[in-house]
């Protein structure tokens, strides 16, 4: 028996005047998740706890069965994780931008015009420099961003940040948090490291274009978001079933890495319904998959009701491949957090959640909603129930006393 995990991200939402006090889940024409709803048992979830509101990060370790609180070291080694550098527990990994600054250090931009292209080419001269001290691993991830990882060494993620998180100021200093020697070589590395990639970054060829073509240059990296990497005990190893996760966002990529799960090829350009049919056929190899669908969360922070409805029925169509899958596995179904289109953010309020496959205690919900899913047979509970749920269902649970 196999498990197939759809978190649909950002996806519930709060009744919203536009839609006539109805949620965006409420108003789409969902009639596979209504079918998958009245065939499972449904609930509410508080990922986190009630009122706590979850990072889509915090959010999938917790439903994956792992302790936010203590598995959670900062978004920077996940989002490194997630484009691809390989981060090994305790290394240091910060998140960073490519953006303008004018000749006094002012940030006139923090995205860099939102550069979208040439970022390979300006990372490759940034991993040819040396930095007295430090061992960095740079990778450029989609549009301005990038992710930085430091190994080789003793480094401390008690650092600042020398973003400044707003234009018409100077880019800052990175300075140490505490008094310890490392936090202090850390912060003067990556100072070292600032001073040295904006040198090549200001005469490389992609930004002299740029400036031509009158187009901001990507001329420094901020860099922020520093954290340990974690030591998570490996998915295989805590359920004993092979996982993998399909997931085109950076940050819940890096989830599934340092969760263990193999992390398949998808990224944004992969469209829902290809990422439903790679879904499917990973259950060939897998035991477990972590499927998240992006769409419903994206809409939200565009603040886009009608993009948000279309998303979630977008979703629900990929869907209808799913029915056949979950009369032997189980199929779960929920979102990360709920996303406010009208705070374009995510809330603490809870998820719904269906869970359907052999011999599941199916309840009265017919439709898949926030508040349908509250009068449903698994009522309301925790993130890190969700796998503890679905071990026991697929009858791999161990006994607690005699
Ligand atoms: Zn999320
Ligand atoms: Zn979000």
């Amino acid at each position: 028996m196999k498990c197939l995990l759809v978190i649909c991200d950002g996806m519930a939402d709060r009744p919203l005047k536009a839609l006539s006090g109805r949620t965006p889940l409420e108003a789409a024409n969902t009639k596979n998740l209504d079918a998958i709803a009245k065939g499972g048992i449904c609930g509410i979830v508080d990922t986190i706890a009630p009122g706590i509101k979850p990072g889509s990060d915090t959010a999938h370790l917790a439903i994956l069965g792992y302790d936010p609180i203590t598995s959670y070291t900062g978004r920077g080694p996940f989002e490194a994780a997630g484009v691809g550098l390989d981060v090994k527990p305790g290394e240091i990994a910060l998140r960073c931008n490519f953006a303008t600054v004018d000749d006094s250090g002012i940030v006139v931009d923090r995205r860099a015009g939102r550069i979208s292209e040439g970022t390979n080419e300006l990372a490759t001269a940034i991993n040819n420099i040396t930095v007295p001290g430090v061992n960095f691993m740079f990778k450029e991830s989609t549009g301005h961003r990038g992710a930085l990882v430091l190994s080789g060494g003793e480094f401390s993620d008690k650092i600042t940040d020398s973003d400044p998180h707003k234009e018409g100021v100077k880019v800052r200093e990175v300075d140490s948090l505490e008094e310890s020697v490392t936090a202090q070589t850390t912060a003067a590395g990556l100072n070292s490291f600032i001073k040295e990639s904006q040198k090549v970054l200001e005469s490389h060829p992609v930004n002299v274009k740029r400036i031509q073509e009158g187009r901001r240059p990507a001329n420094i990296l901020l860099l922020r978001g520093a954290g340990v990497a974690p030591s998570l005990v490996p998915f295989g190893e805590k359920y004993g079933l092979k996982g993998g996760c399909i997931a085109t966002v950076a940050l819940v990529r890096g989830v599934g890495r340092f969760c263990g799960l193999e992390v398949l090829d998808a990224d944004p350009s992969t469209g829902i319904a290809e990422l439903g049919s790679i879904a499917l056929e990973a259950m060939d190899e897998f035991d477990f998959v972590l499927f998240n669908i992006k769409a419903a969360d994206d809409a939200t922070h565009d603040g886009n009701v009608q993009k948000k409805v279309k998303a979630i029925e977008k979703i629900d169509s990929v869907l209808a491949g799913f029915h056949e899958f979950a009369q032997e596995n189980y199929l779960a179904i929920l979102s990360d957090h709920t996303s406010s289109i009208t705070l374009k953010n995510h809330t603490g309020d809870p998820v719904p959640v269906v869970i359907a496959g052999p011999e599941v205690r199916t309840d009265d919900v017919s439709t898949f909603s926030e508040r349908s899913a509250a009068r449903g047979g698994l009522c309301r509970i925790k993130g890190p129930d969700i796998m503890n749920i679905l071990i026991d269902l697929m009858n791999r649970s161990e006994k607690f006393g005699a």
